[in-house]
């Protein structure tokens, strides 16, 4: 049985992860300032007495005795990011130094949940992890891909000078059950809208891309990473290579909830990135043949239903 820490724990991601790891059998610790995270997402959990719950945050030293850690704290929507694009900057960087010096001091394994944004509105398409990116150091998203660029910084010079057990990997767009409803995400969004039978807002004229990845695929990948047991540390993409128009999207979300919602069109937000699709050929090759085994169709039925059932309980 390992003590795995995971901050952030009860965000969307976060929650998934100690669900699987306590069904494992492991003793998990969740820390979380519930910024964007809820007691929801996790109470299901709470009579199982290998769950521990602490309110903290990971701008501010912690200390205690684990063998893991999953480093997930941080806002992760554009709404949420930009609310305090400062404290942004301080969860990634500061969170990333409190959590690699406890790593360091305790020897434990620890894990960044890196991004997609670090490559911004990327230039080479499908991204790779040797791809240094082309990202606006002074834009609106910059507080949230910067800050996660100078995370993967830290954790790579704590690994070098300090010998620390790093992982970095790098999540692409990813949604499933208790994803935020108000995080205005473009799955989140889309499918509110459609089971009110709201309009449905296309950003910009529709035709950027994403590549959408259900959770379970994620966490399957996050424990494969943090249980390699070569010397392999990263960077490596987590994502589904299957790509859609958001067009694409709105009209599959449309058909799944038989929804009279109409398509509206409405400005793109600044430095909205194009296109965006992940090379995993890497993760293929490193963890075990990891690749994402659940289809878009079949994620947003689930989230879907998840949503639905919000609904039914006034949100
Ligand atoms: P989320 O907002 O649901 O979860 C983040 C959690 O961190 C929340 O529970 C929040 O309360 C907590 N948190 C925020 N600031 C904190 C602080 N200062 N101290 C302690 N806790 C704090 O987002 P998510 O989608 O679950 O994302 C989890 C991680 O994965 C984030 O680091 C995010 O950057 C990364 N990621 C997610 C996606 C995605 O598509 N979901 C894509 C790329 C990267
Ligand atoms: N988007 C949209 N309508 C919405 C929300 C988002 O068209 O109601 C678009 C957004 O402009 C972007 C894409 O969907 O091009 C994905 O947005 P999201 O915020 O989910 O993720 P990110 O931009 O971080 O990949």
């Amino acid at each position: 049985m390992k003590r795995i820490l995971i901050t952030g724990g009860a965000g969307f991601v976060g929650s998934h992860l100690c669900e699987r790891l306590l069904n494992e059998g492991n003793q998990v610790i969740c820390l979380d300032n519930y910024f964007t995270g809820d007691k929801h997402n996790i109470v299901h959990l709470m009579n199982n007495h290998f769950f521990e719950v602490i309110r903290h945050d990971v701008t501010m030293p912690y200390y205690l005795e684990v063998d893991q850690i999953y480093n997930l704290a941080c806002p992760a929507s554009p709404i949420h990011y930009q609310f305090n694009p400062i404290k942004t900057v301080k969860t990634s960087v500061m969170g990333a130094i409190n959590m690699l010096g406890l790593a360091k001091r305790v020897k434990a394994r620890i894990l960044q949940a890196s991004t997609s944004e670090v490559y911004g509105d990327p230039e080479v398409h499908p991204q790779t992890e040797s791809y240094w990116g082309h990202v606006n150091p002074i834009g609106v998203r910059s507080c949230y891909d910067e800050g996660k660029r100078c995370a993967e910084t830290l954790f790579m010079d704590y690994h070098w000078q300090n010998k620390v057990d790093i992982k970095i990997i790098r999540i692409f767009n990813t949604y499933g059950p208790r994803m935020h409803p108000n995080d205005g995400r473009v799955v989140s969004n889309f499918i509110i809208q459609a089971l009110q039978n709201k309009d449905i807002t296309i950003y910009g004229d529709g035709q950027q891309t994403r590549s959408f990845q259900y959770v379970d695929d994620l966490v399957e990948g996050m424990i494969r990473m943090m249980n390699d047991s070569g010397s392999f540390i990263g960077p490596v993409n987590m994502g589904n290579p299957n790509e859609f128009t958001i067009f694409e999207l709105a009209q599959l979300v449309v058909k799944l909830t038989n929804s009279k919602s109409k398509l509206v069109y409405l400005s793109a937000p600044q430095d909205d990135p194009t296109q965006r699709k992940p090379d995993i050929s890497l993760a293929k090759e490193k963890l075990n043949n990891w690749e994402p085994k659940i289809p878009l169709e079949q994620g947003l039925v689930k989230t879907i239903a998840y949503f639905d059932n919000l609904l039914k309980q006034g949100l």
